[in-house]
C-alpha cells in the first residue's frame, strides 16, 4: 500500500522528515487522493484560537475517495462483511460497487427529505450495514453526521440531538444484542418528544418488534432506499468543511461534541490505518468497536475504505452465544488484523480458555488494543492465546479529539514493550510537560502528555462552543494541545500512558498512575479487574483505594495481605493500597472505560453530586458500590 512504512530504519527516517518538514510530508501523502481541486496552502495554524487549517483551498468529497476511486480497480471486491448478531443468520457482503450504490441511494433519500450541505443528521442505529452506509451518505451530500451509540438512553440521545440541532434522525425498529432485542425506536421516540428540531425520522427494519410510526415524520428507510436512484453526484466540499460531530465517552465529565473536518481527517485516517495495521491487499481486517465511537468512525468506516480494504462489521456482543464468538468470527472470515479493547480482552480472559481452545486463529497477523491502558496480564494473554506468540500487539493510544491513532507500535517494525504504546506515528509530535508547562526534553521522564504541532486529523472545535475547545485543550499550556493524560517516556523514547491526569494519585508527594497500580493488582490470579483511585488522607495527602472484582469468593484478610505484598514488591511500599474493596462490577462508560471519577467521589465519602453519569453503562453498579463502601445507597 502507498505510504506504508516497511522497516525500523524507514520509520526513523520518515519520522525525522515529518518533523523537519511537516507540510512537505503531509502534502506528499495527500497527493495519492482524488481531489476536485488541489490545496493552495498545506497548513496554517495557531493554538491560541485555536485555528488550524489543513489543505486550505482544496475541494473534494471523502466518499469519492472511499468508494468511487476504487470502482475501476476493485469494484467487485468485498468492502464490508457484515456478521449479524445470530451466528446462524447469513452474513451480508457488500462489494465496493454495491456499497457505492447503496450510499448513493441513501444520500438521495436524505436529499428528498430536504437535507442539504451543512445540515446535521443524527444516526442512532445498531451495528447494521445501514449505519456505515448512512455515515457515507451524509458525507456524500455534505451533511454533518453525529453518530450516537445505540446503547445510550433517551435523555443522552435527546441532549446530543439538541446540541447538534439535527434535522433528521436515522434509527431502527430494534437492536439485536445477544439474546436481547432493544426497542430502539421506542427509545428514540421518547427522546424525540424533547427535540423540536427534528423533521424526519428514517427507520431501518431490523427486528420483528412492532414500532409506532408517527405520520408525517417517520418513514421506513428500506422502502425509501429501494425507490431511490443509485446515482448521486458527490457534493463539492472544502477541505475544512465539517465532516462529523462525535461526542466523547464522558469518562471525565460532560461529553464534548468534537468536530472533525474533511481533508485532514481523510489523509490521516488512511495514513494511520495502513501503517498501524500494515494492511496488505486481500487481507481481511476486523475492528470490533461500535461505529458510535471514534474507533468505529476512523477504523471501521473511513480508514479501511480509503485504503480499499475488506473489513468485518459485527452486530453482536463478544459473549453471545458464548465467550468464543470473537474467535469464531476470526476463523470464519480468516481475519488477518483484529482490533479490540482491553475491557473486552479482560472479560473474555475471565471466562476461561475453553472458549478459545476450539478455534485455530491461524489467519491472524496483527492484534490491536485501544481505549484504555492494556495491563500486562491482559497483554500476555492476548499475545499467547490469541496471537499464539506470532502476532505483534499494537497498543494504540489516541482520543476522539485526535481523530486517529497517535502513538502506537508499527507491527513487525517497532520493538514491542507490554503496556507501552511506544512511538508516535510520523507527523505526530508528542511531548511531556511538567506542571508549569516546561517541556521535559530528556528521556526516562514522566509528565503531562501534550502535542506541540498540529496533525491533520486533530479536532477543530467543540460544536457550538469554540471557547470550550480552547479552555479544555489549548489553555492549559501555551502553544500545546493538552491531552488530559499522563505518560512516561522510557530511556529509549517509548511512551507509556499512565492514566488520566485527574486520576493520578499523590501519596506523600509521590505521584502514582492508576494504570501502573491496576497493572500490578490485575496480575494476582484471583483478580478479574480493578480500579484504583485516591481519596483524602490526613497524613499522606492522598490514600490509595482499590476496587477489585474477584474470580471467586476469598477471605478479605488474605486478599489484602497478598495484594499489599504484590504491590510492595512490584512498585514499593509507598504504593500499598490503604483500602481494598471487593465489588461485583465497576462503573464503566458504555464504551467500556472505567469512570474513576465516580469511584473517587465514593471513596472520599462524598456522594452528593456524582456529576454527569449519562454515559454510564449500568447505574446499579454505582448503588452497589456506595452501599459496600458507605453502608448506604
Ligand atoms: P471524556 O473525554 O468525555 O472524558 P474519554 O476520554 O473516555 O471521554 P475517548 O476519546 O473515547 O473519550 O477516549 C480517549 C482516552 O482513552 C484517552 O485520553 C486515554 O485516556 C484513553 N486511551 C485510549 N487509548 C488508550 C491506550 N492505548 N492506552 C491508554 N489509554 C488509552
Ligand atoms: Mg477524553
Amino acid at each position: 500500500m502507498e505510504h506504508q512504512i516497511n522497516s525500523w530504519e524507514e520509520y526513523e527516517k520518515v519520522y525525522a522528515e515529518s518533523v523537519a518538514n511537516p507540510e512537505a510530508f503531509w502534502a506528499n501523502v495527500a497527493e495519492s487522493f482524488s481531489w476536485k481541486k488541489k490545496w493552495d496552502n498545506v497548513l496554517s495554524w495557531n493554538f491560541d484560537g485555536p485555528d488550524v487549517k489543513w489543505f486550505e483551498g482544496a475541494e473534494l468529497n471523502i466518499t469519492e475517495n472511499c468508494l468511487d476511486r476504487h470502482l475501476a480497480e476493485r469494484g467487485d471486491q468485498t468492502a464490508i462483511i457484515w456478521e449479524p448478531n445470530g451466528p446462524k443468520t447469513p452474513e451480508i457482503r457488500l462489494t465496493y460497487k454495491e456499497l457505492h450504490a447503496k450510499v448513493c441511494q441513501m444520500a438521495n433519500v436524505l436529499k428528498s427529505y430536504g437535507v442539504v450541505k451543512g445540515d446535521r443528521v443524527c444516526l442512532y442505529m445498531p451495528m447494521i450495514p445501514e449505519l456505515a452506509i448512512a455515515t457515507l451518505a451524509c458525507a456524500r451530500i455534505g451533511a454533518i453526521h453525529s453518530v450516537v451509540f445505540a446503547g445510550f438512553s433517551a435523555n443522552a440521545l435527546a441532549d446530543r440531538i439538541n446540541d447538534a440541532q439535527a434535522k433528521v434522525v436515522l434509527t431502527a425498529d430494534g437492536s439485536l444484542r445477544g439474546a436481547k432485542v432493544i426497542p430502539l425506536k421506542d427509545i428514540a421516540d421518547e427522546a424525540l418528544s424533547h427535540c423540536p428540531c427534528v423533521e424526519t425520522v428514517l427507520v431501518a427494519k431490523r427486528s420483528d418488534k412492532f414500532c409506532h410510526m408517527q405520520a408525517g415524520r417517520d418513514v421506513w428507510l428500506g422502502e425509501a432506499m429501494d425507490a431511490a436512484s443509485t446515482d448521486c453526484p458527490a457534493e463539492t466540499m472544502s477541505a475544512e468543511d465539517m465532516l462529523f460531530i462525535l461526542y466523547t465517552s464522558g469518562s471525565t465529565g460532560k461529553p464534548k461534541g468534537v468536530v472533525h473536518t474533511t481533508a485532514g481527517y481523510m489523509v490521516y485516517a488512511y495514513y494511520s490505518f495502513v501503517n498501524v495495521f500494515q494492511y496488505q491487499q486481500n487481507d481481511i481486517y476486523w475492528c470490533t468497536a461500535d461505529i458510535g465511537w471514534i474507533t468505529g468512525h476512523t477504523y471501521i468506516v473511513y480508514g479501511p475504505l480509503l485504503a480499499g480494504a475488506s473489513s468485518v462489521m459485527f452486530e453482536g456482543v463478544p459473549t453471545w452465544p458464548d465467550a468464543g464468538r470473537f474467535w469464531a468470527i476470526c476463523d470464519k472470515y480468516q481475519v488477518n488484523q483484529f482490533y479490540t479493547a482491553p475491557t473486552a480482552i479482560r472479560a473474555l480472559m475471565a471466562k476461561g480458555l475453553e472458549y478459545v481452545a476450539p478455534y485455530r486463529l491461524n489467519s491472524l497477523k496483527v492484534l490491536g488494543s485501544v481505549g484504555e491502558p492494556i495491563n500486562e496480564e491482559a497483554w500476555q494473554w492476548y499475545n499467547k492465546y490469541i496471537g499464539k506468540n506470532q502476532c505483534p500487539i499494537v497498543d494504540t493510544w489516541w482520543q476522539t479529539e485526535t481523530g486517529g491513532i497517535m502513538i502506537s507500535p508499527l507491527p513487525n517494525i517497532t520493538p514491542l514493550k507490554p503496556t507501552y504504546a511506544t512511538r508516535p506515528l510520523p507527523g505526530i509530535q508528542p511531548c511531556l510537560l511538567d506542571a508549569e508547562g516546561n517541556e521535559l526534553a530528556e528521556n526516562d521522564v514522566e509528565g503531562l502528555l501534550a502535542v506541540k504541532f498540529p496533525w491533520p486529523s486533530m479536532l477543530r472545535t467543540t460544536y457550538g462552543d469554540h471557547d470550550r475547545c480552547k479552555q479544555v485543550y489549548f489553555s492549559m499550556f501555551k502553544d500545546k494541545y493538552f491531552t488530559g493524560d499522563g505518560a512516561k517516556r522510557d530511556a529509549d523514547g517509548n511512551y507509556r500512558i499512565i492514566g488520566r491526569v485527574d486520576d493520578v494519585i499523590n501519596v506523600s508527594g509521590h505521584r502514582l498512575g492508576t494504570a501502573e497500580l491496576e497493572n500490578v493488582i490485575n496480575e494476582h490470579d484471583i483478580i478479574v479487574e480493578s480500579a484504583v483511585v485516591g481519596y483524602p488522607h490526613e497524613i499522606k495527602g492522598q490514600g490509595i483505594f482499590a476496587f477489585v472484582i474477584v474470580q471467586e469468593a476469598c477471605s478479605q484478610e488474605a486478599l489484602e495481605a497478598e495484594l499489599k505484598e504484590l504491590i510492595n514488591t512490584e512498585i514499593g511500599p509507598i504504593a500499598k493500597p490503604d483500602r481494598i474493596q471487593v465489588v461485583s462490577g465497576l462503573p464503566k462508560t458504555r464504551s467500556g472505560k472505567i469512570m474513576r471519577r465516580i469511584l473517587r467521589k465514593i471513596a472520599s465519602g462524598d456522594v452528593s453530586n456524582l456529576g454527569d453519569t449519562s454515559t454510564l453503562l449500568d447505574p446499579s453498579v454505582v448503588e452497589e458500590i456506595k452501599e459496600a463502601v458507605l453502608g448506604t445507597a
